[in-house]
């Protein structure tokens, strides 16, 4: 812990080049939905990590945004740390509900407002600092370090998958520390160990050519009928996935994660207040809430479109109707496979016309509690941050950690964000506070020491 003293006191006396620093990078769009500001946003990463003293390569890739991978050997030590970041962040619309421009940050109370300045700017520009620290002041770090930062995280990662295939030797680190959620209303640090898969599908049925009188009704099939009747197929309202083999690898909760959902802080009435809901589904309470929250493959209708809904009437029968459904996956669900499963299901019971679009697909993934790598970032977040770490055995969510967890065989636990419950990530006035900021930096500082301990 003294080895941190002077390094603690670098960053102390540094923190206006370090706030500097993450203004410089959001004020640099990178919207990879729209396609804005990329390449000089990977040019500006390029230089800052060069400028710090790492070694910094340009992926290209192919329709779509490169890849920069960073790297630092240590003189001293064997290990590797490996982090996952992007620069590419969500459009800042609607943008006339920002307080201040995102794409000019704004210093007010302690806080910094920008589009990225929490996901994930914040969390990437912290975790070089700490690298920064480690040479300024030492000239070496005690581990290798990995940075592994893509470009296209806000558009579902459509590259990500192929581009770690193709370069597994290079990746290779004992731990990835993935981006991370920051701390919790009560400024615990928020350790996350997994996330949900998914399997993102479009249903498209036909009827007329075009649309109709819907007096035609007797004679004319309704694509929107047919739709309805194949969703119906799909989950019943015991909330259980009609698909047969649908549940088949599922891996349920070990003890260890029960013990984990005990301990979790989950405000359920408060989370019910606010969503307005009297009781969960099929009245789920306590512990068995937090359980099938996170345990629980889903089968989610996200859209449906068909014929008019707009004002006045329109008796209409639609020519097509549409649904897109997300089935959130666990642990060892695999997508392609269910995505057969889903197709041959439809086919046997005499939905074969539906057109069936796989818009996504990630598996899920978890690294044990028990894994010594979740054991160190769990152990430093409680040292830096003097509370208790809360643990997730999995987000509710998805990311495509995935690849670096199942393909790679590598631990990746979600751990060190710069954000908080207030950051407002993907909507207006996307913020982090400078003491948390400062604080990750510190946290990643003791992080990268602890391999010297
Ligand atoms: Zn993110």
């Amino acid at each position: 812990m003294e080895h941190l003293n002077e390094l603690f006191k670098y960053i102390d006396r540094n923190t206006d080049r370090f706030i500097e620093d993450l203004r410089i990078l959001c004020q640099q769009p990178s919207v990879s939905a729209q396609k804005k500001g990329i390449d000089e946003c990977v040019g500006l990463l390029e230089k800052i990590m060069e400028d710090i003293g790492l070694e910094a390569r340009i992926f290209e890739i192919k329709n779509g945004n490169p890849i920069v991978f960073g790297e630092l050997r240590s003189g001293s030590s064997k290990e590797c740390l490996g982090f996952y970041n992007h620069y590419d962040v969500q459009p800042p619309d609607p943008l006339d509900e920002w307080k201040f421009p995102p794409f000019n940050p704004v210093i007010k109370d302690g806080k910094l407002y920008a589009r990225g300045a929490s996901d994930d700017k914040g969390d990437l520009i912290s975790r070089l600092e700490a690298v920064r620290v480690f040479l300024e002041v030492r000239g070496d770090v005690p581990v290798s370090l990995k940075f592994l930062i893509e470009g296209e995280e806000e558009s579902g990662s459509p590259h990500l998958p192929d581009f770690v295939r193709e370069n597994a030797d290079l990746l290779k680190a004992d731990g990835y520390l993935w981006e991370g959620e920051g701390v919790d209303m009560k400024g615990r640090p928020i350790v996350t160990l997994g996330a949900k898969g998914i399997l993102h599908v479009e249903f498209r049925t036909r009827g007329p050519k075009v649309d109709v009188h819907s007096s035609r009704a007797p004679l004319v099939p309704n694509p929107a009928w047919r739709l309805v009747w194949m969703l119906s197929m799909l989950k019943g309202p015991d909330e259980k996935i009609k698909i047969p083999g649908w549940y088949d690898d599922v891996v349920p909760p070990d003890e260890e994660d029960m013990r984990l959902l005990e301990e979790a802080p989950f405000d359920e009435e408060a989370d019910k207040r606010e969503l307005g809901l009297k009781e969960y589904l099929l009245g789920v309470i306590g512990v068995e809430s937090l359980k099938t929250l996170l345990f629980s493959p889903t089968c989610n209708i996200s859209g449906f479109l068909s014929g008019y809904t707009g004002p006045g009437t329109k008796t209409v029968l639609p020519s097509e109707a549409f649904a897109r459904v997300d089935f959130r996956l666990v642990v060892a669900q695999k997508p392609d496979l269910l995505f057969r499963k889903l197709k041959n299901y439809l086919r046997e019971n005499g939905f074969g016309d539906v057109t069936v679009i796989k818009h996504s697909a990630y598996e899920a993934a978890k690294t044990p509690v028990n894994d010594p790598f979740v054991t160190r970032v769990v152990k430093i977040a409680k040292r830096i941050y003097g509370l208790k770490p809360v643990i997730w055995p999995t987000a509710a969510g998805t990311g495509p950690l995935y690849v670096i967890r199942n393909w790679l065989g590598i631990p990746v636990v979600s751990a060190g964000g710069a954000g908080y419950s207030g950051s407002r990530i993907h909507a207006p006035n996307e913020n982090i506070r400078l003491k948390d900021y400062i604080r990750s930096i510190k946290y990643m500082v003791a992080l990268i020491n602890s391999y010297e301990e």
